[in-house]
């Protein structure tokens, strides 16, 4: 009797003993997840969302009133600026508006062809230049304009292209190609993006980078950089010791680049099928560019806003939440609304930075290491704002151990789903399967990694300096109606109210799913802060060589 009582006590006790040493069983945490309201984000939606921040447009009055209600919620929350003695961050742009002048005009021997712009040739220029003239440059075929260490693969190697025009192919070579192993098959990586081209370009010393355009591997139709060709483009002025872009950026029709590359003898297909083959060597054409633009400038700061929740034993080091502040102001009237209130894009997602932030600031036990919560500007004209922060951090870049980011958090609900863009990146997948677990939920890859959708949003500026980070929700599964249901809401809001005016706060919206979010990350990032841990990137990831 007595020995049995021993046996039960010694499983009892280590079966306690393992409850505890779960985060399922941590009081700290479970206390703070429970300051994590359904009501509360709601109120910060509404306000947020309200008109009275004037759709929260950077360099307009709405601009003022959106940081300083932001830098006071989190002075409430208990939160220190993170900027020295500042909750501002000022973020330098410029912006430029780029005009073609005359004729875009190319040359192969006694051939000539004109290039009408926009609708051939769609033309930026992000140069401080005024005046940038190409005179007969040669036009060099550089199969994807990637250059890949870890695939192996250089499609510049062989190539010279400074002072030149580089012709590129849109996307990578897995799309192409169905073969799984290449690149990542169809998943877009940061090599498919244009972005990525256009910096790869510059690196190569090129005076021109030309994308030629195709649907489906760029995601969008030709309209889309037609359209951007013809306003102007919002930049971040380059650092000193920075890289200087391409004075000359653009996309080639795909019709116009069949038009060119016949009359060099050559077809636009043929060449993506043997660009797609690993040793590819592309080639300088007998053609060269001419083309003339004219550039104008205004100067203009915006501001990030961002707080810190000083750890205790290691605050120089931290975990970073993010959600971007900026939307689109006031602008034509649809259905009698011409605020932009962005309750959606992106207030939902602020709310949930503030929730994981009272909750951190609620722990009697302060943990070790620090939490930043970073309101980002310019995330709508190409992630300016967090490029700056990633770039310029108030803190060393190898101390940010990791950042969680939000965009478009649709309010519909609980969701047993969490959708984590850019899955298989970092090891915070796995981190984030724990906490998902711990809720009675599943974590899922975004079912359509090819439109690159890692790469759009504020997240993505950390990765690029080599930080894990993860841009995760509830998207595809409701507890309550199901997957078919919760792809109709997200298909209504991106039809009928996402970059729109009626992107308002509705009474009827439900947190519910929101909370669970904020729980799940909050979950993740006290994992972070109260140990030593440093999640890494997967092997095969392209940011993997960066820092670890
Ligand atoms: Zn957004």
């Amino acid at each position: 009797m007595k020995r049995s009582f021993a046996l039960f006590a010694i499983i009892a006790l280590a079966v306690m003993a393992l409850l505890t040493s779960s985060c399922a069983g941590d009081r700290t945490l479970e206390k703070a997840s429970a300051t994590i309201t359904a009501g509360e984000l709601r109120d910060y939606t509404r306000i947020l969302g309200a008109d009275s921040m004037m759709g929260r447009k950077p360099f307009t009055p709405g601009e003022d009133i959106t940081i300083k209600y932001l830098a006071g919620e989190l002075a409430k929350l208990g939160f220190e600026p993170a900027f020295g003695d500042s909750w501002y961050q000022e973020v330098p742009m410029v912006e430029i508006t780029t005009v073609v002048d005359g004729k875009v005009l190319i040359t192969c021997g006694g051939n000539s062809m004109e290039l009408a712009a926009p609708d051939d040739i769609a033309v930026e220029s992000p140069s401080m230049r005024q005046y940038v003239e190409l005179e007969e440059i040669p036009m060099v075929f550089c199969g994807f304009g990637i250059v890949a260490p870890e695939y192996g693969w250089d499609d510049f190697a062989g190539l010279d292209v400074k002072g030149k025009c580089a012709v590129v192919l849109v996307n990578d070579p897995g799309l192409y190609t169905g073969d799984s192993t290449l690149f990542k098959g169809k998943e877009m990586t940061y090599y498919g993006r244009w972005t990525y081209k256009y910096e790869e370009a510059a690196r190569q010393g090129a005076a021109a980078i030309l994308i030629i355009h195709e649907t489906t591997g760029a995601g969008y139709d030709y309209s889309i950089p037609r359209k951007s060709s013809l306003s102007p483009g919002l930049y971040m002025e380059t650092a000193k010791d920075g890289l200087e872009p391409c004075p000359v950026t653009g996309w080639l029709n795909a019709e116009a680049a069949s038009r060119l590359f016949n009359m060099l003898g050559h077809d636009v297909e043929s060449l993506q099928k043997n660009a797609c083959q690993p040793g590819y060597k592309g080639f300088e054409t007998e053609a060269s560019i001419s083309l003339k633009l004219n550039n104008s400038h205004t100067r203009n700061n915006s501001f990030n806003v961002a707080g810190i929740h000083r750890g205790t034993t290691r605050p120089e080091e931290c975990v970073i939440l993010s959600a971007h502040w900026d939307h689109f102001g006031i602008g034509e009237k649809e259905n009698g609304d011409s605020i932009y209130n962005g309750a959606v894009d992106n207030g939902t997602s602020m709310a949930w930075a503030f929730e994981i932030g009272e909750a951190f600031a609620s722990m009697k036990k302060r943990p070790e290491r620090s939490v930043i919560i970073f309101f980002p500007t310019a995330e709508e004209q190409g992630l300016l704002g967090s490029t700056w922060f990633a770039t310029h951090p108030p803190v060393e870049v190898q101390n940010i151990i990791a950042a969680f980011n939000n965009d478009l958090l649709l309010p519909i609900g609980r969701m047993k789903d969490i959708m984590v863009t850019g899955y298989g990146q970092s090891e915070l997948d796995d981190l984030l399967a724990d906490a998902a677990r711990h809720q009675d939920r599943y974590i899922m890859p975004d079912p359509h990694p090819e439109t690159g959708m890692y790469f759009r949003s504020d997240h993505f500026p950390f990765a690029r300096v080599g930080i894990p980070s993860l841009f995760a929700r509830g998207n595809f599964d409701s507890r309550e109606h199901g997957k078919e249901w919760a792809a109709e809401q997200e298909r209504d809001y991106l039809a009928n109210r996402y970059h729109k005016p009626a992107d308002n706060f509705y009474p009827e919206m439900n947190f519910d799913g929101v909370a669970e979010d904020a729980q799940a990350i909050l979950e993740v990032a006290y994992k972070i802060v109260t140990s030593d841990i440093r999640p890494g990137w997967k092997p095969g990831s392209e940011f993997a060589n960066i820092r670890y």
